[in-house]
C-alpha cells in the first residue's frame, strides 16, 4: 500500500515533535484525553437530542491500556470516530487554520516555540512513540479504517475490521535513549498520576487497569496484587467546584487542556450565579494576543455547555466586541441542549447571562487596575488597544463602560495613567485634559506645540496609537472636562499675551496675507503664534479633523481625501521672524522662498510628507548660496 506524504508544513512540525528537546512531554496523554473527550461530546450530544438513539450513561468513557511486553500504551473512547476522508483531512494536515503559515522559517525552526504557540494536539504522541496506529470507525458509517505512520516519512490508511463507533489511538512507545527515558510511560503510576494532574475534570471516566494489593485469604500479614478497572480522574468539572477547592495551577491547566490559548492566562474570574437564571463560567484573560486577535478571522465567543453538555463551541452573543479578548466557558441549567443558534439569539436566560458576565468582566478589570497595576498593563498593552475601539464603535454607545479602564502615557509622569488621575491633579485654572499624537513618545515630546502647555507645567496625555484620537473624541470630556489637542487652535491658556499677539497681527498683517497667499490651497491661514517658544513654526488644525486624523484616514483603503484644516503658525518672537519682516521690506521674493521653508519644515516635524522634495532641496540651496 502506498504511503501518503503528509502536507509540508505538517512534515516539518513532525520532524521537530520527533526531535524534540521538548521537557514537557508528558502533555501527550492530556492531548489524546482531550481529544477523546471532544470526540465523545458529540456523539453523547446526539445521542441526548436524537431520539431514536438509545441513552446509556455507561456507554461514555475513555479507558488508557498498557502492556509493557509490547510496549505499547493505548486510549480508547466510545466517542464519534472518524471517516475515512476525516482521517485524511484531520491527521494528515496540522495547522489547518493557517496558523503555522503566519510564522515565519526562523519562528518555525524551534519547536519549543511552536509547541508553546499552538499545541499540537495528536502530533505530540510523536514526542513519546516511534509508531501511532488510530483504529475508528465513524457514527453512521459500517466500514471502520485503520491509519497509521512511524513518522515524518507519511502514513497509511486501509480499511479495518471493528465492531464498535468510537477511536483507538496506539503508540508504540520509543526505546530508552542514553538521555532519555521513555519507559515511564508505560508505568501505570506515573501515567495515573498525569491523568490526575491534567485531566481530572474530563467528565467522562478515564479508566485503567491498576494494580492494588492486598492481605491474602487467611493471612495476616502477607499480601497479594491483583488487577483491577478503576477511574482515574474524579470527572468533576472544574467549573462546579468550590473556588477554595482549587488552585491557581488547576486554572492554568484547565486553560491549557482547553486550548483557550498556548500561553498562560493573566487572570481568571471564576463565576457562580444562583439567582433567576442560574450558570457557572470560568473566563480568562489571555498574557499574550492570539495570533489572529487584531484580523478579521478571530473569532470571538465562549463555549457553551447545558447542564454540562458542550453545545456551542464559539457563542459570540456571550461576549461584547469589546471584550472579545475573553477566553472561557459557560454551563448553564436553564438552557435547553435542542436550542438553535437562531432561538439562542432571541433566548432572555442567554441574554441575561451575557450582560451578567460583561459586569463581572468590567469589574474584575477594574479591580485588577486597582489592586495589581504591573500586570494590569501587561494586559493593557495586549489589548487597551481593543477597549479603545470599544469606545469609539457604536457611535460611542459603551464608553462609559470602559473610560475608566484606559490608559494613556503621561508627560510628566512618564508613565501610564488613567484619566482619573489626570484629571484629580489637574490645577485650578486648567480648563481641558491635554493630549498631543504623534508616532512614538519621544518624538511628541519634542513637538513644538507642546511647549505652552509643558511650559504652563499642564499634563499631557501622549497618544500614539492611530485609534486613540477617535476614541477621545467620541468620548468628548471626562469628569467634565474637555479633551484639547495640544495642535488645536485655542488652547484656553494665556489670555493676558492675546493682546499681544492681536497688535502684532495687526502690524504684520501684510507679510501674514502674503505669506498666506503663497501657501494657497496648503493652509488655511497663516498667523502668530500663541504656544511656541523655541520653535521657528509649527502646524496646527481648525475643526474636528486633527493632522493625526488626515494621515489615518489617507492611509485607508477607501480613502476619502478628508483634508486637517492647517494653520500655519509663526513665532514673533523667533529670529526667524525678524528675517522675515526685513526681507518684506527690502526683497519680496525671499518671503515666497523663506514661507515655502517654514512651511516644509513644519510638514516635516509633524512626521508629514513634502508635496515637493526636489523644489524643497533646491529652495535650501539657493538661501546656501
Ligand atoms: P485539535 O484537537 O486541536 O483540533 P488535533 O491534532 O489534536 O487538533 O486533532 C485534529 C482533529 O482530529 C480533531 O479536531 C478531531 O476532529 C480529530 N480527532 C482527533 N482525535 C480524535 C478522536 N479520538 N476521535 C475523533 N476525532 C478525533
Amino acid at each position: 500500500m502506498a504511503k501518503q506524504a503528509f502536507k509540508a508544513e505538517s512534515k516539518r512540525l513532525l520532524d521537530m515533535m520527533i526531535n524534540s528537546i521538548y521537557s514537557n512531554r508528558e502533555i501527550f496523554l492530556r492531548e489524546l484525553i482531550s481529544n477523546a473527550s471532544d470526540a465523545i461530546d458529540k456523539m453523547y450530544y446526539k445521542a441526548l437530542t436524537d431520539d431514536s438513539l438509545a441513552f446509556n450513561r455507561e456507554d461514555y468513557y475513555i479507558r488508557v491500556d498498557v502492556d509493557k511486553e509490547s510496549r505499547t500504551l493505548k486510549v480508547t473512547d466510545t466517542g464519534i470516530g472518524m471517516t475515512e476522508e476525516e482521517l485524511e483531512n484531520n491527521l494528515g494536515v496540522i495547522a489547518k487554520s493557517g496558523s503555522l503559515a503566519f510564522k515565519s522559517e526562523n519562528e518555525i525552526k524551534d519547536g519549543h516555540d511552536i509547541i508553546g504557540q499552538f499545541g499540537v494536539g495528536f502530533y505530540s504522541a510523536f514526542m513519546v512513540a516511534d509508531k501511532v496506529t488510530v483504529l475508528t470507525k465513524a457514527f453512521g458509517n459500517d466500514q471502520a479504517f485503520k491509519w497509521e505512520s512511524t513518522g515524518a516519512d507519511g502514513y497509511t490508511i486501509e480499511p479495518y475490521e471493528k465492531e464498535n463507533v468510537g477511536t483507538e489511538i496506539i503508540l508504540k512507545i520509543k526505546e530508552n535513549t542514553e538521555d532519555e527515558n521513555y519507559d515511564e510511560y508505560l508505568e501505570e503510576y506515573r501515567l495515573r498520576s498525569i491523568i490526575k494532574k491534567y485531566s481530572d475534570f474530563i467528565r467522562y471516566p478515564i479508566k485503567m487497569e491498576v494494580t492494588e494489593s492486598r492481605l491474602k485469604e487467611d493471612s495476616e500479614n502477607e499480601f497479594e496484587e491483583y488487577k483491577e478497572e478503576q477511574t482515574i480522574n474524579s470527572m468533576v468539572p472544574i467549573w462546579r467546584k468550590n473556588k477554595s477547592e482549587l488552585t491557581d495551577e488547576d486554572y492554568v491547566n484547565f486553560y491549557q487542556e482547553k486550548h483557550y490559548g498556548f500561553d498562560k492566562p493573566l487572570k481568571h474570574i471564576h463565576i457562580k450565579v444562583d439567582g433567576t437564571v442560574r450558570y457557572n463560567a470560568i473566563l480568562f484573560i489571555p498574557e499574550n494576543i492570539p495570533f489572529d486577535y487584531y484580523s478579521k478571522e478571530f473569532e470571538k465567543g465562549l463555549e457553551l455547555y447545558s447542564s454540562g453538555v458542550l453545545i456551542m463551541e464559539k457563542c459570540a452573543d456571550l461576549l461584547p466586541d469589546y471584550f472579545s479578548f475573553v477566553k472561557g466557558m459557560v454551563d448553564s441549567e436553564d438552557l435547553s441542549l435542542n436550542i438553535s443558534r437562531e432561538i439562542l439569539q432571541q433566548d432572555r436566560q442567554l441574554k441575561f447571562i451575557a450582560k451578567n458576565i460583561q459586569s463581572k468582566i468590567k469589574r474584575e478589570l477594574e479591580n485588577f487596575l486597582k489592586n495589581d497595576r504591573e500586570k494590569y498593563e501587561l494586559f493593557y498593552k495586549s489589548f487597551g488597544r481593543q477597549l479603545k475601539f470599544g469606545v469609539y464603535n457604536n457611535f460611542g454607545q459603551d464608553k462609559d463602560v470602559l473610560k475608566d479602564l484606559l490608559l494613556f502615557y503621561s508627560s510628566k509622569e512618564e508613565k501610564l495613567v488613567t484619566l482619573d488621575e489626570y484629571v484629580s491633579r489637574m490645577p485650578e485654572d486648567q480648563k481641558y485634559i491635554y493630549y498631543a499624537t504623534g508616532e512614538t513618545n519621544e518624538r511628541i515630546a519634542r513637538m513644538p506645540q507642546t511647549e505652552l502647555v509643558a511650559d504652563k507645567g499642564y499634563e499631557i496625555l501622549y497618544f500614539t496609537e492611530d485609534v486613540d484620537e477617535f476614541a477621545i473624541k467620541m468620548l468628548m470630556s471626562y469628569k467634565d472636562k474637555e479633551f484639547k489637542s495640544v495642535a488645536s487652535g485655542d488652547l484656553g491658556i494665556d489670555e493676558e499675551s492675546k493682546e499681544k499677539i492681536e497688535a502684532e497681527e495687526k502690524e504684520n498683517k501684510d507679510l501674514l496675507d502674503y505669506m498666506k497667499e503663497t501657501l494657497s490651497g496648503k493652509v488655511k491661514d497663516v498667523k502668530i503664534s500663541t504656544r511656541l517658544k523655541n520653535y521657528p513654526v509649527c502646524l496646527t488644525t481648525e475643526g474636528e479633523v486633527s493632522i493625526e486624523m488626515e494621515k489615518i484616514l489617507s492611509a485607508m483603503p477607501n480613502n476619502q481625501e478628508v483634508k486637517a484644516d492647517k494653520i500655519l503658525e509663526i513665532n514673533a518672537d523667533h529670529d526667524v521672524f525678524t528675517s522675515l519682516k526685513a526681507a518684506y521690506e527690502q526683497d519680496i521674493d525671499k518671503v515666497g522662498l523663506y514661507t515655502n521653508l517654514l512651511y516644509n519644515q513644519a510638514l516635516l516635524i509633524e512626521g508629514l510628507p513634502i508635496e515637493d522634495p526636489i523644489e524643497f532641496t533646491n529652495d535650501i540651496c539657493k538661501v546656501m548660496v
